[in-house]
């Protein structure tokens, strides 16, 4: 038995299909190049990409899945946060094939997706541990106790997202958009100690700053002048994501002090970089992170966290909508 699930927060089309006990059996994502020379996503753009990529990308995942919807426990879909009328286009599809078959409908929160994504097979990890989601969107440490979203938020962003600042980062060095692999690849080539940006600005806690990074990368950049600044692009990538990645990592520290927990986690989109993957198996050598592709934006993680709430039986769901911001006010 299994549940179909559909994301479509952002802007990327996706539907998978995940069996009870946590396995992937498709897990298809559609994403919109379009948005690529805007540097960022156009709402009403993606929200009509969905419109059009929506049902072949349910039809794919459940032709590799080798199933129907017949067949399938109940439909899942992200809830919110995000793009609200790309939401509604996800929210709509699902809504219709549940009622169509006969099945219950699990609304998700596409953050518990993001911490869902580590109870997939292989290897799902088991509450408690601690958790450091790092996306576009949020930036966000907590303590997991159980399978359910009711997670206990450690520490958030003050500001802007990791992810974001990445973005933000790679636009002032002229990269493309999605900003993060882009300033990962450069910053291959770079010397990581070359600049010295804020590690760990003065916010109190646990929480994150970042826009104090991203105005210090400003500033070097026009203090180099723009030939110099493009020589030494790598560099700039390099030093700026080593002070992202150090601001994740002493934070971490600290909660795994404070709480005494050890068992650690990463998800979101950022944890798809390589350094801070490295950095963070170095704080904990049995951390877990799921596979690239189901860090950022998928629908499998959004199947896994269905499996541990409670379905709505039909019509009930008819009148489900949408949410636009964090429902957690993060
Ligand atoms: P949210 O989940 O908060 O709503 P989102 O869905 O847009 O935001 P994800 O898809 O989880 O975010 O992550 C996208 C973010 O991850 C982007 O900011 C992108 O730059 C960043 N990212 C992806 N790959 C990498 C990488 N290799 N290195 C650094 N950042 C990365
Ligand atoms: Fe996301």
């Amino acid at each position: 038995m299994s549940i179909l699930a559909i994301e479509t927060s952002c802007d990327d089309t996706c539907a998978a299909v995940v069996s009870r006990d946590g396995e992937v059996l498709a897990n298809v994502i559609s994403s919109q190049g379009v948005h690529d020379r805007y540097g960022g996503v156009v709402p009403e753009i993606a929200s009509r990409h969905h419109l059009e990529l929506t049902g072949a990308v349910v039809d794919d995942a459940l032709q590799q899945a080798g199933t129907t919807l017949a067949q399938l426990d109940a439909v899942a879909v992200t809830q919110g946060p995000g793009l609200v009328g790309a939401l509604l286009v996800g929210v709509a599809t699902a809504k219709s094939l549940a009622a169509a078959h006969g099945l219950p409908l699990i609304p998700v929160d596409h953050l518990h997706g993001h911490v869902a994504a580590s109870f997939l097979q292989p290897g799902p990890i088991e509450p408690p541990f601690l958790i450091l989601i790092a996306s576009g969107g949020h930036t966000l440490l907590a303590h997991v106790k159980d399978h359910g979203p009711n997670w206990e938020v450690l520490g958030s962003t003050r500001d802007d997202a990791a992810g974001e600042a990445f973005d933000k980062g790679a636009r002032l060095l002229g990269l493309g958009y999605p900003g993060g692999p882009a300033l990962q690849k450069l910053a291959e080539e770079g010397d990581a100690t070359a600049f010295r940006f804020p590690v760990a600005a003065q916010v109190p806690g646990l929480d994150f700053s970042f826009s104090g990074l991203k105005t210090a990368l400003l500033y070097k950049v026009r203090e180099l002048g723009e030939e110099e600044a493009a020589r030494r692009r790598a560099d700039l990538a390099a030093s700026f994501q080593r002070a992202i990645v150090e601001t994740l990592a002493r934070r971490v520290e600290r909660a795994r002090e404070q709480t005494g927990i050890e068992r650690l986690a990463i998800g979101g989109g950022v944890a798809a970089n390589g350094p801070l993957r490295e950095r963070m198996r170095a704080l904990a050598p049995d951390l877990h992170v799921p596979p690239r592709e189901l860090c950022t934006d998928n629908a499998a993680m959004i199947a896994s966290a269905a499996r541990f709430l409670d379905p709505l039986p039909y019509p009930s769901y008819l009148r489900l909508d949408a949410y636009a911001t964090g429902e957690r006010g993060l």
